[in-house]
């Protein structure tokens, strides 16, 4: 589904279209498919593992496709890397549980 935020106007597609919020790169400073990715901010989550919002573009079509979490060279959707998250947080939330007859 294109995201709304990141609408191209109408007419011949631009080159790319424009960044989302959380987009860093700065396009046209680079060539080739690389440019068409909107990359948010790296992050690391974990020893060697680096979690980052990537958004593709493709000037014929005038598409957008994702955004996307990328974690560990993995693409996850929103929804994925949602549900991800929560997995975690009721790992570290059973983690938290007092022992059995403490
Ligand atoms: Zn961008």
């Amino acid at each position: 589904m294109p995201d709304a935020s990141a609408r191209v106007p109408e007419g011949a597609p631009p080159r790319m279209s424009a960044c989302p919020d959380w987009c860093v790169v700065r396009h046209g400073m680079i060539l080739g498919e690389e440019d068409l990715v909107h990359q948010g901010r790296m992050l690391d989550i974990a020893e060697g593992v680096v979690a980052q919002l990537v958004m593709s573009y493709d000037p014929e079509t005038g598409q957008s496709d994702g955004p996307y979490v990328l974690i560990g060279g993995r693409e996850y959707t929103l929804d994925a890397a949602e549900e991800l998250a929560q997995t975690l947080l009721a790992i570290i939330e059973s983690g938290r549980s007092p022992l059995a007859g403490g």
